[in-house]
């Protein structure tokens, strides 16, 4: 199991690093003193508020992926992580490294 224990940390500290660049990103849409904003607002009005939607959809799911990492972490500091919530399996390796934060076995998921 060590080798998806080091996914799970890999993966988290990825989507962490991923949340802190979306929030910046957002952040530099949300400033009215961007001046470059201002312009483009301006020659091209929706874009700005449609390019701030983009990016608060990825938020809320880089956020919402990051609270399911930490709960696969979870389960591994107590032993549980790889085997199925649902019926008590384990999970194929090759699932847990595709899908490091999954809870549930190929069967329970389908
Ligand atoms: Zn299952």
């Amino acid at each position: 199991m060590g080798k998806s224990v080091d996914v799970v940390q890999s993966e988290l500290v990825r989507a962490l690093a991923g949340l802190m660049d979306l929030e910046a990103e957002y952040a530099a849409l949300a400033d009215p003193t961007n001046v470059a904003l201002d312009d483009e607002h301006d020659s091209e009005g929706s874009t700005v508020g449609f390019e701030r939607a983009r990016v608060a959809g990825l938020l809320e799911r880089s956020r919402r992926h990051i609270a399911e990492l930490e709960a696969a972490a979870q389960r591994v500091a107590e032993g549980s992580y790889g085997y199925c919530t649902s019926c008590g399996k384990a999970i194929g390796s090759d699932r847990l490294i595709a899908l490091p934060a999954t809870r549930l076995c190929i069967e329970c998921a389908s």
